[in-house]
This record gives C-alpha cells, sequence and structure tokens, in this order.
C-alpha cells in the first residue's frame, strides 16, 4: 500500500508540474508580445535632429524577449514535466521581468510583475524553483544596479545597497510562498495514503466477492448432487415400496375373503391395518422428498386437466376416514356445491391429504371440517381442525422448508408438507394461507382461480429454483 500512495503522489506532482509547464508556455508568450505592445506605445522611435529609427526598445522587444521566452516554452512543449523544464521557466520568467522593466524605464511599478511571477512560479508546488527564480533576481539586480541602474531602477545613482533591499522583499515573498508549497506536498500526500487506502479497500471487497460467488457457486453445484442423489434414491424406493402396498392390499383382501374369527385372524389382520399405514408413511415422506428434490432443481411441473374439486375432495376424506378414526377424531365434509376447473388432479390431491393429514396430527383429536365451495373467481378448500393452533408469528414461516413448531416437535415429521403445497398452489396461481392462534385451533384457506385454462399455466411462473436463493439452511424455530 506504502509503494501505491507513493506511487499516486508522484502521480499527482507529475499532473501539477505538466499543468503549470503548459501555463507558463502560454504565459511566457502572452508576455512576448505584451513587451514588444509596451515597447511599441512607450517609445516606438528614437531621434537624431530631425533623422527617426525604431528605437532600441522595440529591437530589445523583439529579439531579445524571444532569446529569452524560446527555450522554456521549447522544454515545456517537448519536456514537459522535467525538473530543468521547469527550473530554466523560472529563470525565463523572470528575465521576461527584468526585459519588462527595462523597457518601462525601470519603473517601480513593473517591479511587481517579479512578485506575481513568484506566485505564479508557486503553482508547481515546488520551493526550489523559487531559489532558481531569486537568484537570477538579485544578480540581475545587482549587476544592472552597478552598470546601468537607469534600465532597472530609472535613476542615476540609485545607492549600493538598493539591490539587496529588492532582494530582501523577494525572500520575504519567497518564505511564505514555500511554506503554502510544504503544506500543499503535505496534503497531496495525505491525498495519496486516502486514495490508496480506498483502492486497496475496493480490491479487497472485490476479492471477497469474487470467492464468495466461487464458494456460491459450489455450494450450488454440491447441493444440485445431493438433490440428484435424493431423486434417484427416492425413485428406487418408491418402486419396491409401491408393490409392497399394493401386496398388503392384496393380503387384507385374502384375509376379508378367509375371515375367520380365531385370534390369530384377528391379530394378522390387525398387523396388515398397521404395516399398511407405515407402509403409506414411507411412500409420503418419498413423495415429500422426492417434490423437494424437484423444486431445488426447478424441475416441478404440473398437469392441468378437467376435475371436480368437490369428488376429488369428497375421495381423500373417505380414505382417510379410518386414520383419523384411529386417531380419535372425524372429519366433516360441507358443501356440496359443484365446483369444477382446470387443476392437477394428483398435485390437488397432495394439498387436501396435506392439510387433512395435519389436521389430524396437530387437532389434538377434535373433529375437522372441510369446506369445499366458490366465489365469483376461486375455488376455495377450507380445513379447521381445533388443535394446538399457531402463533400469528409463525404464519408465514410455516410455509417455507422445514419449518416446524416447537409446541409440534414431539409429532413425526420433515417440516416439508406446507412448503410443497404452498408450491403447488402458487403454481395453479393460487393462494394459501392460515388463520389461527396459539391454542384456538387452525383454519387453512386454499384459493384455486377458476378461469384458468390449462393453456395458461403456462404463462405462470414455474415453482422457482430454490437453489438460486440465498438461505440453504434447514431452519427450526423455537
Ligand atoms: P410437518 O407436518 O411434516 O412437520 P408441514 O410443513 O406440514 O410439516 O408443517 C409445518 C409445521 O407447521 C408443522 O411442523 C407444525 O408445527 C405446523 N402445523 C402445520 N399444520 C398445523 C396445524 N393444523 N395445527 C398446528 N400446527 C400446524
Amino acid at each position: 500500500m506504502n509503494e501505491r500512495s507513493e506511487f499516486l503522489f508522484r502521480e499527482h506532482r507529475l499532473a501539477i508540474y505538466k499543468r503549470t509547464d503548459r501555463m507558463f508556455a502560454v504565459l511566457l508568450g502572452l508576455q512576448y508580445f505584451a513587451g514588444i505592445a509596451a515597447a511599441l506605445w512607450v517609445s516606438p522611435r528614437t531621434w537624431t535632429g530631425a533623422q527617426s529609427a525604431v528605437h532600441f526598445h522595440v529591437w530589445s522587444a523583439v529579439f531579445l524577449g524571444a532569446v529569452i521566452v524560446s527555450l522554456p516554452i521549447a522544454l515545456a512543449v517537448f519536456y514537459p514535466g522535467r525538473v530543468l523544464t521547469r527550473h530554466v521557466i523560472a529563470v525565463g520568467q523572470m528575465l521576461d521581468s527584468a526585459l519588462l522593466i527595462h523597457l518601462s524605464g525601470g519603473r517601480i511599478e513593473t517591479h511587481f510583475h517579479v512578485f506575481g511571477s513568484l506566485a505564479f512560479l508557486g503553482f508547481y508546488r515546488d520551493w526550489r524553483v523559487l531559489i532558481s527564480a531569486s537568484i537570477v533576481v538579485a544578480v540581475d539586480h545587482f549587476f544592472r544596479g552597478l552598470y546601468w541602474p537607469q534600465s532597472v531602477y530609472g535613476v542615476l545613482s540609485p545607492g549600493n545597497w538598493r539591490w539587496l533591499e529588492h532582494s530582501a522583499w523577494v525572500i520575504f515573498e519567497d518564505i511564505f510562498i514555500t511554506l503554502a508549497c510544504l503544506q500543499s506536498t503535505r496534503e497531496m500526500r495525505e491525498i495519496a495514503e486516502k486514495r490508496a487506502y480506498a483502492e486497496f479497500v475496493a480490491h479487497q471487497r472485490e476479492q471477497d466477492v469474487k470467492l464468495l460467488e466461487q464458494t456460491r457457486g459450489e455450494l450450488k453445484i454440491a447441493l444440485q448432487s445431493k438433490e440428484a442423489f435424493f431423486s434417484m434414491c427416492g425413485h428406487e424406493l418408491k418402486t419396491p415400496l409401491t408393490s409392497l402396498g399394493l401386496q398388503i392390499q392384496l393380503a387384507k383382501k385374502v384375509i376379508k375373503q378367509n375371515r375367520e374369527d380365531s385370534p390369530g385372524y384377528l391379530m394378522v389382520e390387525k398387523l396388515v391395518d398397521q404395516t399398511e399405514v407405515q407402509v403409506g408413511r414411507l411412500l409420503r415422506i418419498l413423495q415429500d422428498m422426492l417434490d423437494h428434490s424437484r423444486l431445488q432443481l426447478g424441475k416441478f411441473s404440473i398437469y392441468p386437466s378437467k376435475i371436480s374439486l368437490n369428488e376429488l375432495v369428497r375421495d381423500v376424506v373417505e380414505r382417510y376416514q379410518p386414520l383419523a378414526q384411529a386417531a380419535g377424531c372425524c372429519i366433516w365434509l360441507e358443501g356440496n356445491e359443484t365446483v369444477e376447473g382446470s387443476w392437477d388432479q394428483a398435485r390437488i390431491e397432495q394439498v387436501v391429504t396435506n392439510l387433512i393429514s395435519n389436521a389430524i396430527k396437530y387437532g389434538s383429536q377434535k373433529p375437522i371440517e372441510i369446506n369445499v365451495r366458490r366465489s365469483e373467481e376461486n375455488a376455495i378448500i377450507s380445513v379447521r381442525d381445533h388443535g394446538v393452533g399457531i402463533s400469528p408469528t409463525f404464519h408465514e414461516r410455516i410455509f417455507q422448508q422445514f419449518e416446524r413448531l416447537e409446541e409440534t416437535h414431539h409429532i413425526a415429521g420433515m417440516g416439508l408438507g406446507l412448503y410443497i403445497t404452498r408450491k403447488i398452489v402458487e403454481r395453479h396461481g393460487g393462494t394459501v394461507r392460515v388463520e389461527s392462534e396459539l391454542g384456538k385451533g387452525s383454519f387453512f384457506i386454499v384459493e384455486l382461480p377458476l378461469n384458468v385454462s390449462e393453456l395458461d399455466y403456462e404463462a405462470i411462473p414455474s415453482a422457482s429454483h430454490d437453489l438460486d436463493k440465498a438461505d440453504l439452511t434447514p431452519q427450526h424455530f423455537h
């Protein structure tokens, strides 16, 4: 960082040197023409009797002036920013002052040009150029004061120490300009240090962001392969489990047909019933795992067709009635109007199943009421239980993946059912929400648009690539 700040400081200083060199090139040029104009105006001609000729001042302004300004201007144009250029310019500027003083006949007012020039040289912010300039002033005043006093002081006998008096005023001004140069250099250094630090911080941040992006990319790949692995396992497990389920149903039929009320038969029947429940549970878990993987990989699709929602819900309720009774509660299906629309039958069944099985799990063995009806634009399914309830703080969070309430931790679950439910409903262009309070039961409401054709679903955004979202960690809140 020190090296960088030194580099920035030098770069800034060089830019100032070059800029000031250019400024002096213009100034010297203007002064040259101003000198000629002044000579032409003050004493254009010299007289010897009736004969006149161009005055010597005009020639000095033209030729001597050209000699004085040409080298500094050339250096400023071809070698800007060099040490030599600065010092030659300082010397040239002061010689130009001397010429102007001479052309004005040593008028004291023209001496102000010297002080103005010193101030201009201060633009370099390099106090060393003031030394070159001041030496030129002192030497010029000394020698011209000695051999040609009229040219510099406008009088014939100015006194031996007049050059010292002038030089002292120059030194007086030099002191202030030098102090200003030193302070300005200090400030330039501070600016360079701050810039170098800011660059360093920006660079660090850029590196951090790159690293973060890289890690994120790696994480995404890792999660994708994990999801792909789960998906594969799920598919592999699903086939034997499904055939196991079918075999159990077959076994149940055989048992029913050959029913004997012997204790052995009854026990086998009970065992088969229990196995059926467990297999059903395993299949549901598998289904959730597979759906979750599909959602993560952005491969969650729906296949809508014309269905009757009230019939679908009735079927699910009938299927779940024995389970509800086994859990000590019963399900009431309300509303008998026909509600038809275009939805994915299997997915909507999944939604209703999730809500009913939650109502059984968390319903504290109290009655469950299900209602299917229609409003002007929507089909509405609502599931009400009178169980543990949900505090309003968590009404939104329970729809996120792996979110489970502290109060229900003792009941088995993965925290995926409602997450998948919401994704399915959203994919149909609908909404799902809960109204509930802790200890006062829950009321889940699903609204599905009625007038959406099968084709319209193409326009509904896919159920999202959840891996693209930042929060990838499973969460449990208490
Ligand atoms: P799971 O039931 O497998 O845990 P869900 O996504 O279906 O996952 O539900 C998430 C959480 O929301 C549950 O763990 C439970 O804490 C809460 N919850 C869901 N339905 C109900 C309900 N009817 N009554 C009370 N709490 C519920």
